[in-house]
């Protein structure tokens, strides 16, 4: 091991040579220095406005849900790494992936068959994409190219994904021109309205002879705008694309694994998906995979046609480490009570974040299962509100209007009352 840096020209040279997400170049802020994550508490390398430790409120964006440098999981990634940490999956395979893909199966809703396994979630909804454009060039509907989706959406920043994230909010504007043009309806609203599901009807059967799929985000929108919606537009969308000839693709990849309060977010509209991608919290937080898993039909479409393969296949498909501790991560979950805990994590954020409601700078306090978010009718001050944040011994990532948790399952209430805390203070700094 190498003499740890010290701080300072750690900091330095993160500024000059290293990308964070979303940044300009030289860093603008300076970002937090972690040294070792345990439970729900990242651990810094020096204080910081007086805290040592912050209660993670993001679950590293979604994914951290049993917590960090958990038991169980690490005993899972250094038994793989002992075997193997990495074999190509081109003519080979091995019992991670084969049994991690069978798992998913067993779980997701019914007619998912088949498994892709890709290293993350942008690539799952490529893959996604991919897979529903090839299985209609295979039917000899290759006009069938486009997708549709709602606004408010977030798919990941690569090509496609782009493509179908929200117009405003996302990079449209930079690339119009470049971005295949894809379909979009209005924002979903949060309760059932007929005549917005009118207008999504409307929309997927005029588009019929072009559209590939409706790609969205069940239930929940993240990145895009932290928005719900009601599970009844799911099942007017599936009825829709059943009637006209067009694939539905449900990006589950912050959804998936209990975090509305149902497993899948598809199981709340009791829907079914032709495609579903799977991400962020597959591996508890601990290595970057994703899976994107489709129907039998889309399949058996796909192998019989002029070229009769899915031609996708990247380096470190089904990467056995992120297979071994993505499988000890879904049995994990499912061998404890996730449901009372996410139950346990809505009533604490609805509890604890009740006093933003009608606050000053305040449009919204939104809770649904382990999420919550408090909306601001502005702009949020970053630098601020991180650092509310951190006083109150939270760690929070605002972005645009919005201040929002999703903690890691195995929050204890009192580590949550503070979370709630900290997203209070956050919200009126900023
Ligand atoms: C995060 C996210 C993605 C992209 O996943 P990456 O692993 O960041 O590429 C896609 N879709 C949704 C819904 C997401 O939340």
């Amino acid at each position: 091991m190498p003499e740890p840096l010290p701080v300072p020209e750690l900091l330095a040279l993160d500024r000059a040579h290293v990308w964070h997400p979303y940044g300009p170049m030289p860093g603008r802020a300076e970002p937090l220095v972690v040294e070792s994550a345990s439970g729900v508490r990242l651990r810094l390398a020096e204080p910081v406005h007086g805290q040592r430790e912050l209660i993670d409120g993001m679950a590293s964006w979604w994914s951290a849900i049993h917590g960090y440098n958990h038991p169980v999981l690490n005993a899972a990634a250094r038994d793989q790494l002992e075997r193997m940490s990495h074999v190509m999956f081109g003519g080979l395979t091995h019992e991670p992936a084969v049994r991690l893909a069978a798992r998913l199966v067993e779980i997701t809703p019914e007619p998912l068959r088949h498994v892709f396994l890709s290293d993350s979630g942008s690539v799952a909804v490529e893959v996604a994409v991919k897979m529903c454009l090839q299985y209609w060039r295979s039917a000899g509907r290759p006009a069938k190219r486009r997708l549709l989706t709602w606004r408010g959406g977030y798919h990941g920043d690569t090509w496609q994904p782009m493509a179908v994230c929200d117009p405003d909010g996302g990079m449209h504007r930079l690339w119009s021109g470049a971005l295949p043009r894809q379909i979009f309806a209005d924002a979903p609203p949060a309760a059932y309205e007929e005549s917005y599901a009118e207008h999504l009807r409307e929309l997927v059967a005029r588009h019929a002879d072009e559209l590939a799929a409706v790609i969205v985000e069940p239930v929940a929108q993240g990145a895009g705008g932290m928005r719900f919606h009601s599970p009844g537009y799911l099942r007017v969308l599936r009825e829709a694309c059943d009637a006209h000839g067009v694939l539905l693709v449900f990006d589950e990849i912050a959804t998936g694994f209990g975090r509305t309060g149902t497993l899948f977010a598809a199981d709340r509209a009791g829907v079914s998906p032709d495609v579903m991608c799977l991400g962020k919290a597959l591996t508890g937080g601990y290595l970057s995979m994703a899976a994107t898993l489709c129907t039998a039909e889309i399949a058996d479409g796909i192998s019989r046609g002029e070229v009769p393969v899915l031609a996708h296949g990247p380096t470190f498909m089904a990467n056995p480490l992120a297979a071994a501790v993505a499988g000890a991560s879904v049995d994990l979950l499912l061998a404890g009570d996730w449901a009372r805990e996410v139950e346990r994590l809505e009533s604490g954020l609805r509890k604890g974040l009740a006093a933003a409601e009608g606050a000053r700078g305040v449009a919204e306090v939104r809770v649904l299962g382990g999420i919550g978010v408090v909306e601001l009718d502005h702009e949020v001050d970053m630098a601020s509100a991180t650092r509310a944040a951190v006083r109150a011994g939270v760690w929070l990532r605002p972005f645009r209007n919005l201040v929002y948790v999703m903690p890691p399952y195995v929050m204890d209430d009192a580590d949550l009352a503070q979370v709630c805390e900290g997203v209070l203070a956050a919200a009126e700094a900023g």
